[in-house]
């Protein structure tokens, strides 16, 4: 990674929009997960990578029982390049251990590659994806659900919830709920971890974290014993 990637200036500079390069002319039906995560480099499929320091692709092991999809890389996964490596992916490596599921049998990604922002001062501030980035992004996840093959996967928070379940799905009534899916065998969505971050106090922290354990051991009864924790 170069200095301007890493220090988070890349955004700053001006960056020139490729025509060609949506997600249809990168991926081929032959394309590797290594592959993909090359060709998602050039990806100008809509306008978030100019905002963005580099893609942030999916992680983990091609044959992972379980995917754990969330809406977008944070700042720190923007500066690194890597999924779910900031504070609320620790907390979800916390959760999955109390959980007892094995973090290696696990493939993690976003619905969105790269991530979108808006600026106050100079502080990037998450912005949510709107419907028309989501959709021109989903191939690459499509094509990352093809090659890993998993049994369950599970949408970490809202937004991942209603791009893959249904538009009206409230995950506050319907977390942990298991149902068939065109994408796997199973899916169902529990909270993103980020939002246990931003628990009120610590009272309300313990609780959300309990209650999101609690998910992934739902979760974890549909796993087979490769997937889950030697005891
Ligand atoms: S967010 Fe997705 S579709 Fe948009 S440029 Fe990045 S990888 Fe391409």
């Amino acid at each position: 990674m170069t200095r301007e990637k890493r220090s988070g200036l890349l955004h700053h500079m001006p960056r020139k929009k490729t025509k060609g390069q949506s997600p249809a002319d990168l991926i081929e039906p032959d394309s590797s997960l290594e592959d993909l995560r090359g060709a998602a480099e050039s990806c100008r499929g809509c306008d978030i990578w100019q905002r963005a320091t580099q893609v942030v692709f999916g992680e983990g092991a091609p044959g992972a029982e379980v995917m754990l999809v969330g809406e977008q890389p944070g700042t720190r996964e923007d500066l690194d390049g890597r999924p779910f490596v900031g504070p609320a992916g620790r907390l979800l490596d916390e959760a999955l251990i109390k959980a007892g599921i094995e973090r290696r049998g696990i493939y993690v990604t976003n619905i969105v590659k790269h991530f979108n922002s808006t600026t106050r001062g100079k502080l990037r501030i998450h912005k949510k994806p709107n419907a028309e980035e989501i959709a021109a992004c989903r191939p690459w996840l499509e094509a990352e659900i093809a090659r890993v093959g998993p049994k369950v996967i599970v949408c970490l928070g809202a937004t991942a919830a209603q791009a893959l379940i249904a538009r009206d799905f409230r995950v506050s009534r319907q977390r942990g709920e298991m149902m068939k899916s065109p994408l796997a065998p199973l899916i169902t969505a529990t909270v993103h971890p980020s939002s246990i971050l931003r628990s009120r106090d610590d009272k309300s922290r313990h609780a959300e974290m309990r209650q999101f354990v609690e998910d992934l051991k739902k979760i974890a009864r549909h796993l087979p014993p490769s997937a889950l924790k030697r005891k």
